[in-house]
């Protein structure tokens, strides 16, 4: 299962699920097994894969990287390596911006 981490857990281990091995950091999507998406989910730590629209919230305003304007909408996003693919609503150019 898909999810985005919203939060860190402060603990290792949370209800006898070890958390350890995923290195989990905030803002990140991790493909975890079904037990483990569920204590992160009901602990409210993370949320499931992103829909668009909560991908465009998650991400930074970024200005097009060809003419500089703001007016640019996030289409999607890819993990490896990750980077925002941002579309320029004045001139109509796709731009990378790394996801850091
Ligand atoms: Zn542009």
């Amino acid at each position: 299962m898909r999810l985005r981490i919203r939060r860190v857990p402060p603990s290792g281990v949370l209800e006898g699920v070890d958390l350890r091995p995923f290195s989990f950091r905030e803002g990140r999507l991790y493909e975890v097994d079904p037990p483990v998406a569920k204590v992160l989910l009901a602990w409210g730590y993370a949320e499931r894969h992103p829909s668009a629209v909560a991908m465009q919230l998650a991400i930074q305003p970024r200005s097009c990287s060809k003419c500089g304007s703001e007016q640019t909408t996030v289409m999607g996003q890819s993990e490896n390596p990750p980077l925002a693919h941002v579309h320029c609503g004045n001139c109509g150019y796709i731009s990378l911006h790394a996801l850091l």
